[in-house]
């Protein structure tokens, strides 16, 4: 037999596993249904030009079944899932597209919610949701990047006080990837509470604000892996933390935004044999997710900021085990996450 899904190696025995077609607008899309243990599974939509059908298959399986992962961990009443149209955003995307997506999901009824990923956006969900109110993170709700940063900076807070034993960053440096959305409002918080910033982007408009407004000091993008720094905050690009970046990060924490920050599930062996601490990326993204969250169940916004500051709680007791049971602290939340949603 053919090698396909159930093959795969990112294959865990996800719930489901959609084709889904539309002749008239050339909808060409997968969506997986990790795990609904907890509730419906939401995880965002992706539109990517992959090379083939295996790659859309291998991202979907992976993105989903992190997803599960990362809801679990955040206490939210959700499961885990994705979805991924096969095309180019920049010139494949049309209103049928979406809303033929938005058919799809009407016809899985509510096991699936989707929301703007990757190459998708605010406009676009909103033709999604012309079929089916199976969709999240509309556009006139507001961005969930601030409560992502909020949570990368409570995340930093608790790494800072396992790892230095101490509650201030008054004195530390931060080398800090990626200005965009998350990280610039990462950057201001962590400078207000007294941290140093070194920063790197693409963006010189992003680099200059950061200069005048937080007196950060600017590097080229290959060089914020070799400079003094007790945090490294990847805000950017995922696969960061690698073999040839380990050998020249002077940091003892890894706090970020970016998802995907390990190369391989190895780096989590190598930070911890290196004295590395690393807020394990699902853990400590949250942020954006549980906003989203709140606003698709109509929960009152009240205890919002509460549940994202518990990303905090969450990480110190992720780096007390780690070092309880000596393994990495990416196993740890890993363990933490099944114990919620395989009941
Ligand atoms: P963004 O696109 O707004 O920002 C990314 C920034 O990184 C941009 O300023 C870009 O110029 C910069 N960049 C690109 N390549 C770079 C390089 N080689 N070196 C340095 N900088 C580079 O994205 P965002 O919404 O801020 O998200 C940042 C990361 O966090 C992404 O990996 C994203 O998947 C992850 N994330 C975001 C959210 C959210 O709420 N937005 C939630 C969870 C995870």
């Amino acid at each position: 037999m053919t090698a396909f899904v159930f093959n795969e190696i990112n294959f865990d025995n996800h719930e489901q596993v959609v084709f889904a077609s539309e002749a008239k607008s050339g909808l060409k899309a997968i969506i997986a249904v990790h795990n609904t243990q907890l509730g419906p599974a939401m995880g965002g939509c992706r539109m990517w030009n992959y090379s083939s059908e295996a790659e859309a298959v291998r991202d979907v399986l992976r993105l989903s079944r992190g997803m599960t992962y990362k809801n679990a961990v955040a206490g939210l009443p959700i499961g885990g899932g994705k979805s991924v149209i096969i095309g180019n955003p920049k010139t494949d995307k049309t209103p049928a597209l979406f809303e033929a997506l938005g058919e799809a999901l009407e016809r899985l009824g509510g096991r699936y919610v989707t929301a703007e990923d990757v190459g998708t956006s605010p406009a676009d969900m909103a033709n999604v949701a012309l079929k089916t109110n199976y969709v999240a993170g509309l556009g006139d709700r507001g961005d969930p990047s601030p409560f992502t940063a909020l949570g990368c900076f409570v995340g930093a807070q608790a790494a800072v006080r396992h790892q230095f034993g101490r509650d201030s960053f008054d004195g530390l440096t931060v080398a800090l990837q990626g200005l965009g959305h998350v990280g610039y409002d990462y950057a201001r918080r962590l400078q207000e509470a007294g941290a140093r910033l070194i920063v790197s982007d693409i963006d010189q408009a992003a680099l200059a604000r950061a200069q005048a407004e937080l007196g950060a000091e600017v590097v080229a993008t290959d060089a914020i892996y070799d400079v003094q720094a007790d945090i490294y905050a990847p805000c950017a690009l995922g696969a960061t933390v690698n073999p040839e970046t380990l050998s020249r990060l002077k940091a003892k924490i890894i706090a970020g935004a970016a998802n995907n920050q390990l190369a391989t599930p190895e780096m989590g062996i190598a930070c911890r044999e290196k004295g590395i601490l690393y807020a394990p990326d699902f853990v400590i993204n949250a942020g954006g997710i549980i906003k989203v969250c709140y606003e698709y169940l109509n929960t009152p916004e009240t205890g919002l900021d509460a549940h994202v500051r518990r990303i905090g709680e969450t990480l110190s007791e992720v780096f007390v085990q780690a070092d309880a049971d000596r393994l990495p602290t990416s196993v740890v939340a890993d363990r933490i996450a099944e114990a919620r949603f395989k009941k």
